[in-house]
């Protein structure tokens, strides 16, 4: 089968000298939903850059669905859409108007073009709004409309970079929903994320790029695999003192506070265990819960630069 992306040996040197991407080489088969991982100035943005003939490369190869980008610009263009990380529409444009401006770029018949606007309008939340100009949208609506936009022409390759940045979590969640419904649907998707857990999520296989390097590239399953332990946060229904909780002789925990400790887990040890033992003294579990994003402890040992990892006061792990 055809990958739907091909890059080898890609390199970019911007005008100033700085040398962004070192030699890319790089996967992606038809029909996968495809994380692309690191941190700021990785340089994620410039390969989708490359892949959109927005920027040239300094040397490589790129290909999409076997056709070279460089020197098949228009059916590169019919096969991808691209959902950019910053807002570019106009925003006294109306809703519909944008979808269906789109729609004539690609030179959909007006008939076509409406029934596809609708559509899309329709299956992300946004029809009641397509007579609204788009400056009267929310943060996640006009993040919605971008993706409307980019599916008009039904490309066989979807890329998004970083689409759910700052949009909450609810509708996070049903924009991944979405996602995989065209996913399963047939659509080959990358995603650039800061989301380490949309990530964990949505993805099958991964590449993690640092200053301008691929550091793994891999199943999301085997990624995760590597890691030695991952640490559960367990919630107790009665109160707990720090003495009472050394008796219970739990190995590799610390106590947290009056309702709350932690457990290591290595990757050969069972959690069943660990609730056996709590059982065993009496202890009464109400919750447990992966203490950080498992994405995030691999990403923590395997960066140059771990230090941009914080997490956010939702408890949500991001990469900026
Ligand atoms: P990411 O999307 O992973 O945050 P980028 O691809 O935007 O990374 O950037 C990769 C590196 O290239 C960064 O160090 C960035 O500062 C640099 N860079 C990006 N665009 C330009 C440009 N037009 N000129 C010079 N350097 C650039």
């Amino acid at each position: 089968m055809t990958s739907a992306l091909s890059i080898s040996d890609l390199c970019k040197t911007y005008t100033n000298g700085h040398e962004a991407l070192k030699g890319i080489s790089l996967e992606v088969q038809t029909r996968d939903f495809f994380a692309l991982l690191g941190p700021n100035g990785a340089g994620k943005s410039t390969i989708i850059g490359i892949i959109s003939t927005l920027i040239g490369q300094s040397s490589g190869a790129v290909s999409v669905f076997g056709k070279n980008v460089a020197t098949h610009v228009y059916e590169t263009k019919l096969n991808f859409g691209v959902v950019p990380q910053e807002v570019n529409f106009s925003p006294f444009e109306k809703v519909a108007d944008i979808v269906m401006t789109q729609a004539g770029y690609y030179g959909l018949p007006r008939s076509l073009a409406s029934e596809r606007t609708e559509k899309y309008l329709r299956k992300l939340g946004l029809w009641d709004k397509r007579d609204n100009r788009s400056r009267m949208l929310s943060g996640g609506m006009k993040r919605r409309l971008m993706i409307a936009r980019a599916l008009v022409h039904e490309p066989k390759l979807l890329i998004l970079d970083e689409p759910t940045a700052g949009v909450d979590i609810e509708l996070r969640r049903s924009m991944w929903d979405f996602l995989q419904e065209i996913n399963q649907s047939g659509t080959t998707i990358i995603l650039t994320t800061h989301y380490l857990e949309e990530a964990e999520n949505l993805c099958r296989n991964i590449a993690i790029i640092d200053e301008g390097k691929i550091i793994e590239n891999t199943s999301m399953k085997s990624l995760l695999g590597k890691l030695d332990s991952q640490t559960l946060v367990f919630d107790v229904r009665d109160e707990l003192q720090s003495e009472t909780f050394a008796t219970i002789g739990l190995a590799r925990s610390r106590f947290l506070d009056s309702h709350s400790f932690e457990v290591d887990i290595g990757k050969d040890e069972n959690i069943n265990d660990v609730f056996s033992h709590l059982e065993i003294k009496e202890v009464k579990v109400k919750g447990v819960r992966n203490k950080t994003n498992r994405l995030e402890q691999l990403f923590i040992s395997r960066l140059k630069t771990p230090n941009n990892f914080p997490n956010t006061d939702k408890g949500e792990t991001t990469l900026c």
